[in-house]
């Protein structure tokens, strides 16, 4: 039988409560966590989102209460009325923050009762996470889990504040809209009004962000959704939330300064001191020193190993000369067998046109010297594991052979590339023996007990990293031509405006990206103001003025009112968070996820609709096959 509220007030959160408090009258009111049957004396430990609390019911002091107390079961929405007491000397609990008191209860009430879920929220590791996104509303009790959207709701408001501090407004923009070129497939929202149209979910704000500027607003951000129709990662859900903002007449280094500001009051909110500046590295740079454009500076980069080569040696080991010779290592690994190694083959990506050696005792009986020299080059102990990767001449992969002095080609690229993404795969795999990213792991449990004010170092754990002179086009192998790299709202730099056409491999974009631990964290750029440099990029990108019309007129039309030099970025909350958080999936840090078949499996979306749904949306399903 259940009871009523009825007018009782809950006086205390749970967690809350010390020995301080010891004889103060209290009403708590939350879920039974556990409950443990003595007898006379029953114990229930009540958990609300500040923590957990232990009431006992001693058949004694109130029967009544007792009795329900033998009725309740895990998870039971009750309230407790009591004293708060000094425990025992003996029954002092050390582990919890409320283990030196407890409640002797005068009066329980059972405010609802629960069905008995497939798991507890007081169990710490539940391993089947279909059933755990399916209980949401049980998952999210858990501590971790509160803690997790408790950390969220600092960040953000941490970073709302900063930016606010800086004279940015936030300004909401529309969900039901047009395309945004960001690169996505869209989400479309068929119009009931409008036979046969559609609207589309944003992938970014970007295009009302930049009318904003021409509007006037000087400064904008907004926690923004985007929506973008993508196959599903670990760092990647079809719909995630930028921190988005938008400056009139910044340099690049404006929009550098509001982001190193915003990120260390972001990083403050969760107990981490980030030092600012953050350092800067080129595209091709960082590409020469880590083959990737979200560097993971935890772990040693690229070594350029050709000096250790003759040419004949580069000619028996079937190396391509003209392409880069690398190499890097991975700490502590120790000695692997030929099937350790071979295990690892299926991470190295060959369709790069690359090669790599991973057997030094083969390398070192042929070539003695050079083997030794690789070693030295990259620093390497006896006890590192060492990778050369160079350019395959038998796998000659189809990519443009432009080359313009001081820049990559692209066939550099992909080397560097392939040797980038087995660095990060060994990484990740050897984790345990480097122990490179434990530090992080050590940083953030700390953190979880600091504040503002207590804010610990994060300079060992975490590694931002500005990204810049980006290439403005890339070479598309299938078509053969040169496509934008970022969105065509994107400034080439104003020295590289003339090759545009000319060659298009040489120009550089004025656009920015900042990674940190080798994700990707945000990215932004300077825009084109003009409208003559936004049609020649739209005509280098091979997009028809009706087309440009008819994707983006009002934007081209806003452009002749009156547009002021404008640039910006956005931030991925969801992925700050989820370093903060030290977790390894968005879906830890996102209250309703979907899963990796992109399926909300609580609400069980995506559903069909009725006829009379599609008939209103004028509508028609096909089924395939
Ligand atoms: N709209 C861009 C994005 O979503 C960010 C920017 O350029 O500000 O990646």
């Amino acid at each position: 039988m259940l009871d009523f509220l009825g007018n009782l007030q809950r006086t205390d959160l749970c967690g809350n409560l010390r020995a301080t408090d010891a004889g103060k009258q209290v009403v708590l009111m939350g879920w039974v966590n556990r409950r443990r049957d003595h007898g006379n004396l029953i114990f229930l430990d009540l958990r609300d989102r500040s923590g957990i609390c232990q009431v006992v019911l001693d058949k004694e002091l109130t029967p009544e209460g007792h009795a329900k107390g033998e009725q309740v079961r895990p998870e039971y929405v009750v309230a407790a009325v009591g004293k708060v007491r000094l425990r025992a000397e003996d029954a002092i609990n050390p582990k919890m923050d409320t283990g030196e008191i407890e409640i002797e209860a005068t009066e329980l009430r059972v405010l609802n009762d629960s069905r008995l879920a497939p798991f507890s929220p007081a169990e710490d590791a539940i391993q089947n996470e279909e059933v755990r996104l399916k209980y949401r509303y049980v998952d999210l009790r858990r501590t971790e889990m509160q803690r997790n959207f408790r950390l969220r709701h600092e960040i953000t408001l941490a970073i709302r504040e900063s930016l606010a501090n800086q004279g940015f407004l936030e300004i909401e923009t529309p969900i039901l809209c047009k395309s945004t070129p960001e690169g996505a497939r869209d989400f479309l929202v068929p119009s009931r009004i409008h036979a046969g149209e559609f609207y589309a979910l944003p992938q970014s704000p970007q295009i009302f962000k930049q009318i904003l500027m021409i509007s006037g607003f000087d400064r904008y951000f907004q926690i923004a959704r985007c929506f973008r129709d993508e196959d599903l990662r670990a760092d990647r859900q079809l719909e995630f939330t930028q921190v988005d903002l938008e400056m009139s007449f910044p340099r690049r280094d404006d929009v550098f300064t509001v982001i190193e500001h915003c990120m260390k009051a972001g990083f403050a909110a969760a107990g981490v001191d980030l030092p600012t500046p953050f350092p800067r590295i080129s595209y091709d740079e960082s590409m020469r020193q880590y083959g990737t454009d979200k560097p993971d500076l935890r772990l040693p980069g690229l070594v350029d190993v050709r000096p250790a080569f003759t040419d004949a040696a580069l000619d028996t080991l079937q190396i391509d000369p003209a392409l880069p010779i690398v190499a890097f290592r991975i700490p502590k690994v120790g000695e692997l067998s030929r099937k350790q190694r071979e295990d690892n083959h299926p991470l190295f990506d060959t369709k790069k046109g690359a090669k790599f050696i991973d057997d030094f005792k083969r390398l070192g009986k042929g070539f003695p010297e050079s083997a030794a020299k690789v070693r030295e080059l990259v620093a390497a102990s006896d006890t590192d594991f060492v990778i050369i990767v160079a350019g395959d001449p038998a796998h000659h992969i189809k990519a443009s052979d432009t080359k313009f002095p001081g820049r990559l080609s692209e066939r550099e690229i992909n080397v560097y590339n392939a040797a980038g993404n087995f660095r990060s795969e060994l990484a990740k795999k050897y984790a345990d023996r480097h122990g490179a990213f434990k530090v992080t792991e050590e940083i953030v449990e700390a953190s979880h007990s600091c504040n503002v004010e207590t804010a610990i170092d994060g300079s060992q754990a975490f590694h931002p990293i500005w990204l810049t002179d980006f290439p403005m086009f890339e070479y598309d192998v299938a078509t053969g031509k040169w496509v934008p790299a970022h969105h065509p709202f994107t400034a080439p730099y104003e020295a590289d405006m003339a090759n545009i056409v000319s060659d298009p491999a040489s120009v550089r974009a004025d656009c920015y990206d900042l990674a940190m631990n080798g994700l990707e964290l945000g990215s932004g750029s300077i825009r084109i103001h003009r409208k003559d440099v936004q049609q020649q990029i739209f005509s280098s990108l091979g997009i028809s003025e009706e087309e440009a019309k008819a994707r983006f007129g009002f934007f081209l039309d806003a452009l002749e009112y009156g547009t002021p030099p404008h640039g910006g970025i956005a931030l991925g909350l969801d992925r700050i968070v989820m370093l903060l958080a030290g977790a390894a999936n968005l879906r830890e840090v996102i209250a309703f996820p979907k899963t990796a078949k992109a399926i909300d499996v609580m609400a069980e979306a995506p559903t069909s609709v009725t006829e009379q749904q599609l008939k209103e949306l004028h509508l028609r399903v096909v089924k395939r096959g």
